[in-house]
């Protein structure tokens, strides 16, 4: 195991931002290779107490002092090491900003629809703000975008998602979701449970879906493990108000008890006609690389 030492002090002259903050411990890091050792970081960064536990309603918790010079994490044993691996890095910063209000008298106690929300969400209130800003630092965090080039180049595809899953031991819905977020193409991602919209997650270009939870999704035939192959999909199906000239491509990787994630690219041509640039991929049916 790594041994991680690291100054608070330098971190935390950074300022509150949930990126700058993860980026000024990556500075103190340099050299990381493989899996982000978050639980030495947290230990490194005061926490002095990790346990993990079968919680129900809960993917974790922190108890800590307003002063914030110590902390201790509960983790949801029945979560698997990837979840866990991201509620503990969630949970840090949590602590490491004084600013956030614990959320029950005994401490912060976030559940895994916390876990969910993102910057993109619209968020109304202090609650759903700070889980929000836990979100983005706790990827940050565990994916430095330094190290996520080799990951985003070409044609998106989820083989390239499954890959930084394994690389930063992170679940394949916190990878997607972060492919998502800094693709430079227009993409989103959409998670089912036996072919029917639970939720979904759209980088910042991307139109806006129209698909409501429960809604029946056809997606093809489920084979378990598999990444299908790019079909196009009806805009009409999927977005609000699609443009004329927008095209809509869909890969799904079937996971096991149901459940698929399924990355949705749009290809909306500029008002100057077909681009140049993706020009092959029209060709090759999007698949070129
Ligand atoms: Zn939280």
């Amino acid at each position: 195991m790594r041994r991680v030492t690291l100054d608070r002090m330098a971190i935390e002259d950074v300022g509150l931002n949930p990126q700058r903050l993860a980026q000024a411990i990556h500075d103190q890091l340099a050299g990381l290779n493989g899996a982000v050792p978050i639980y030495e970081i947290a230990a490194a960064l005061d926490i002095d107490e990790i346990r993990e536990e079968p919680l129900s309603n809960l993917e974790a918790a922190l108890v800590t002092t307003p002063e914030r010079d110590r902390g201790r994490v509960l983790l949801n044993s029945r979560s698997n090491r990837q979840r866990r691996r991201f509620s503990l890095s969630h949970e840090l910063l949590h602590f490491l900003n004084p600013t956030h209000e614990q959320t029950s008298v005994g401490g912060f106690r976030c559940t895994r629809q916390d876990m969910r929300l993102s910057g993109g969400d619209k968020i109304g209130d202090r609650h759903r703000r700070q889980e929000s800003e836990a979100n983005s630092f706790a990827i940050e965090l565990l994916t430095p975008r330094n190290r996520l080039k080799p990951f985003l180049r070409g044609t998106p595809e989820l083989a390239q998602v499954v890959s930084m899953a394994k690389e930063f031991d992170i679940s394949r819905e916190a990878a997607v979701r972060r492919f998502v977020e800094l693709h430079p193409d227009d993409l989103a991602v959409v998670f089912c449970k036996d072919n029917r919209f639970l939720y979904a997650a759209c980088g910042r270009e991307f139109p806006r879906l129209s698909i409501t939870a429960g809604a029946q999704c056809d997606l093809g035939q489920p084979v378990q493990g598999t990444i299908s192959g790019f079909d196009e999909i009806a805009p009409d199906d999927w977005l609000h108000a699609p443009q004329p000239a927008c095209e809509l491509l869909a890969q799904t990787l079937w996971q096991a008890n149901g459940r698929s994630i399924t990355l949705l690219r749009a290809d909306q041509s500029d008002d100057d006609g077909p681009g140049f640039d993706d020009v092959f991929e029209r060709f090759t049916g999007g698949q070129s690389r």
